[in-house]
């Protein structure tokens, strides 16, 4: 078990908002519990942000905002690089707060969720000195672009990658010269404010990256906020769509990261081991509670028996347990209401006919009876009509399809509304990039899958959002251009 003190440190305490540069007690009395997914014990008490704590929010960081924006883009790097380096040496005590409010298992979490977050940190501060304009000639006259930051940007996370996300969103935001409030989700709140921790501790002046903790409401309250610029989400669609119509009354610049319903797509000529390695790393890591998993796994008739029994054998391999154990490989779900539903997924994949090859139960793990853990579930015979096989289920329920051929297959799996990502498993190279080329997603692996590297661009086509996290692409997003002309010579009226 790693650092077991972790829960005693935060459990003294109840968690408050994070404005200005500190822990602030609300000026509201509501309050909830983060609880651990895995035990449904309560982790601490967490102060809800009330109407004049995000009041607050908003002044400090409009002045943290006017301080940040006229600093070096090479002073703003120097700290978002301290800071980095800060969240690789707390790696063991965040993954471990991480674990404990997520159920995820902490192998994973020591392995990525910390590191992934410093990688962001440290390629933005690389950047940050780099953010520049364009200059252009008109004879003796000339002008000059200046990319300018946007002001107070929003951040509003949800609960699968809690200190991924604050990382995703807050870096870019202020390599720029923003500000940010960020929202975890209600059910993740411990570690954002960590980050907002090792931020102060990094020189970030006080009021640039605030925490406000609380339901939708406070999300609300940030879309709808005049005094904000942008909003950048992680959630569901249905969520999307409601920060999007909220955000046009203000205007604001709005990047949206949802849902998606990706296909992986196995060729006869595949490598059937990658293949099936994929597919279990894009459906049942994290409890397969991740965005961009391929959960339709398309295979080629002729290969699809062979499939099946090398995939159930290594599924069924797969070790459940307490998520603190360094031995598990497949944690608790987020909280019963999610467990619940994806069980009933799974009920309505037998209902409509979907083979089940392996799982479909949910399992009870010693020391953790009140968890949600659902055994990696496998479901062979589905047709594209399926519910399981439409549906976002945000848990480890694998659909599996055949096909013939290969323009068939690119038409069945761009017939979503969905568009996050895709997967090729094919030793044909030249199909390989044709199929890529062809499928409707933001991302198309080949003959791997979920490799997100902070230098790619990351975000969906169609349904599955709007706007690039990560890489140079999420410069565009959190800047807008001004244009000077100047005139060297003296204006000559018309009239
Ligand atoms: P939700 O959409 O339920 O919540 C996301 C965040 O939005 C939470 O902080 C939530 O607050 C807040 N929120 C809810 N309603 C509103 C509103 N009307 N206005 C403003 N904010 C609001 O998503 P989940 O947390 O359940 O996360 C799972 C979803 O996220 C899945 O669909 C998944 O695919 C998607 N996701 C997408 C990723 C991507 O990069 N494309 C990555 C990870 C997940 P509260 O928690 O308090 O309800």
């Amino acid at each position: 078990m790693h650092s077991p003190t972790a829960q005693a440190a935060l459990s003294e305490t109840s968690l408050k908002n994070y404005i200005g540069g500190r822990y602030v007690n609300s000026a509201g009395n509501e309050q909830f519990n983060a609880l651990n997914p895995a035990t449904g014990e309560i982790i601490c008490n967490v102060q809800q942000a009330s109407e004049a704590d995000l009041e607050a929010a908003l002044a400090s960081a409009q002045a943290g905002f006017q301080l940040w924006r006229k600093m070096t883009g090479a002073e703003r790097g120097r700290i978002l690089r301290r800071a980095a380096d800060l969240l690789r040496e707390r790696n063991d005590e965040l993954a471990t707060l991480e674990v404990l409010n997520t159920g995820k298992p902490i192998q994973e979490a020591i392995a990525v969720d910390i590191y992934s977050g410093a990688d962001c940190l440290e390629f933005f501060g690389g950047v940050a000195a780099s953010i520049h304009g364009h200059h252009y000639q008109f004879g003796a006259n000339f002008a000059y672009t200046r990319r300018e930051p946007l002001g107070v940007c929003a951040g509003i996370g949800a609960w699968n990658y809690p200190i991924q996300i604050a990382c995703w969103k807050s870096a870019p935001a202020l390599a720029c010269g923003n500000a940010m409030i960020f929202k975890p989700a209600e059910m993740s709140p411990l570690t954002a404010a960590k980050l907002a921790e090792i931020y102060t501790e990094a020189g970030l002046p006080a009021g640039v990256f605030n925490v406000v903790q609380g339901d939708a409401s406070v999300g609300q309250w940030l879309t709808r906020s005049a005094g904000i610029a942008k909003v950048s989400l992680t959630g569901e669609l249905s969520t999307g769509k409601k920060v999007l119509a909220a955000a046009a009354e203000t205007l604001k610049h709005v990047t949206l990261e949802l849902g998606g319903k990706s296909p992986i797509i196995v060729f006869e000529d595949a490598d059937l081991d990658s293949a099936v390695s994929g597919a279990i790393l894009g459906n049942f890591y994290t409890q397969g509670e991740i965005c961009s998993n391929g959960t339709r796994v398309f295979v080629q008739k002729s290969v699809l028996e062979e499939f099946l029994g090398r995939m159930a054998s290594h599924a069924k391999r797969i070790r459940i347990g307490n998520p603190l154990d360094p031995q598990t490989q497949m944690g608790a779900l987020i909280s019963p209401e999610h467990g619940q539903k994806v069980m009933e997924f799974i009920e309505r994949g037998k209902s409509e006919g979907a083979r089940l090859i392996c799982g479909g139960q949910r399992a009870m793990v010693q020391g953790c009876e009140a968890g949600w853990f659902i055994e990696p579930t496998v479901f062979a015979d589905c047709r594209d009509d399926m519910t399981i096989v439409k549906e976002e289920i945000f848990g480890p329920v694998m659909s599996v399809l055949s096909f013939e051929e290969e323009a068939e297959v690119i038409s069945r799996s761009n017939d979503t509304i969905y568009g996050l990502s895709a997967g090729v498993f094919t030793r044909d190279l030249a199909r390989g990039h044709r199929v890529a080329a062809a499928l409707e997603a933001g991302t198309c692996w080949i003959n791997t899958y979920n490799v997100t590297p902070v230098e790619l661009p990351f975000g969906g086509y169609k349904q599955s959002g709007m706007g690039r996290e990560n890489s140079l692409a999420a410069i565009e997003h959190y800047t807008q251009i001004k244009t000077v002309y100047v005139e060297t010579d003296k204006v000559q009226s018309p009239y």
